[in-house]
């Protein structure tokens, strides 16, 4: 018996949610007494691929079919059931991102296995029951779902877990899949880049701004402070309604859910809809012209003032600190 742990990548590097899996792996492994094999899939950099030997994979199994060079739904989820059924795996792990949500249902309908999808802890086991903790009712309540039976897919949320190093003398070894018809039925023709330099739903600081800015023209300050603190930008609803930003920079309700280690949120009012996608953050920054705005009462620290004084003494400071 054995823990699987699917690692995702984006263009050959693997993504900081998919370090976490590992480590994630390696701590559910070592509760359980079981080896951790790690599944790429796709073309990665050698130097990327000996890596995961630092988060606690024994072993890292390679696949690096051409059909497989685009992520695909069918196809990603056929091959890593095949693949954890080939090692013996009763444990499969991989992040909750957007491709992870895709897939993991799909992996645990496969192999008849229960789902956890969005855990945020390290399961507690009582024989074949465990149990993950997850958000819910958008991040205002805690569940606790019970998984029973031998098998089970984990799908961890990003940044939930710390990436920690637990090294290992991991070995390499390729894996050549049966794949049918069916899982290559989807082609995908394009894809079109989203405009976040930092990809949104793993960063660890989000800059996010509202209708406070007052128009799209005043987005460079925004940008150049997320610049500054390596961050994503996000934005409230109306912003991408209102073709300021792109949808995919929508957080909230009706949006993305995002779990940085920083949120900063400038000219937003913290409208209940918004806070649905936004108060898992660890530390949330409000900066916000009108002291009686609700997002100061979910804030850890708050700024009353106008964005646009406030924001270039910022830029300036974090600037000066990091020279
Ligand atoms: P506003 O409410 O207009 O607030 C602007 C804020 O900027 C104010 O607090 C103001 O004091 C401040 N401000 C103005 N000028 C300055 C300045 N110069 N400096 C500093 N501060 C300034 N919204 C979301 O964001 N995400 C969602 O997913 C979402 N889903 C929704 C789903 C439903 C079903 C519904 C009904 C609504 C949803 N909304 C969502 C909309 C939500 O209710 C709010 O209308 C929206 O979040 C408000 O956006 P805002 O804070 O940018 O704008």
């Amino acid at each position: 018996m054995s823990v699987l742990v699917y690692i995702e990548h984006v263009d050959g590097a693997f993504k900081k949610s998919a370090l976490e899996a590992v480590s994630y792996a390696k701590e559910v492994g070592t509760l359980i007494n079981q080896p951790v094999y790690a599944l790429s899939i796709g073309e990665v950099a050698e130097s990327e691929l000996e890596n995961i030997g630092t988060y606690g994979a024994d072993k890292l199994i390679t696949v690096n079919n051409a059909e497989l060079k685009q992520f695909l739904n069918q196809a990603y989820a056929s091959v890593i059931a095949e693949v954890a059924t080939s090692v013996g795996a009763d444990t499969v792990v991989l992040s909750n991102s957007f491709s992870g949500k895709g897939i993991a249902p799909r992996i645990a309908a496969k192999l008849n296995a229960a789902l956890g999808d969005g855990a945020i802890s390290l399961p507690q086991m009582s024989g074949d029951s465990w149990t993950i903790q997850k958000t819910a009712f958008s991040n205002k309540a805690i569940a606790t779902e019970q998984l029973d039976g031998q098998k089970r897919v984990i799908a961890l949320t990003p940044n939930s877990m710390e990436a920690k190093e637990h090294p290992t003398s991991m070995t390499i070894e390729s894996y050549q899949p049966n794949l049918s018809p069916g899982d290559l039925s989807t082609v995908i023709k394009d894809i079109v880049r989203a405009t976040n330099k930092v990809s949104l739903p793993e960063a660890e600081i989000v800059v996010s701004a509202g209708r406070g800015m007052k128009g799209p023209e005043n987005w460079a300050m925004v940008e150049e402070l997320a610049n500054v603190l390596g961050a994503a930008t996000a934005c409230s609803k109306p912003v991408s309604d209102a073709g300021w930003r792109p949808h995919a920079e929508h957080v909230g309700q009706t949006g993305l859910a995002v779990t940085p280690k920083l949120y900063i949120a400038i000219g937003i009012s913290g409208a209940i809809q918004h806070l649905a996608g936004v108060s898992a953050s660890k530390t949330i920054v409000v900066i916000n012209k009108d002291p009686e705005a609700p997002f100061f009462k979910v804030a850890d620290y708050g700024i009353v003032g106008d964005a646009f004084e406030v924001l270039p003494q910022l830029i300036e400071a974090f600037k000066t600190y990091k020279n």
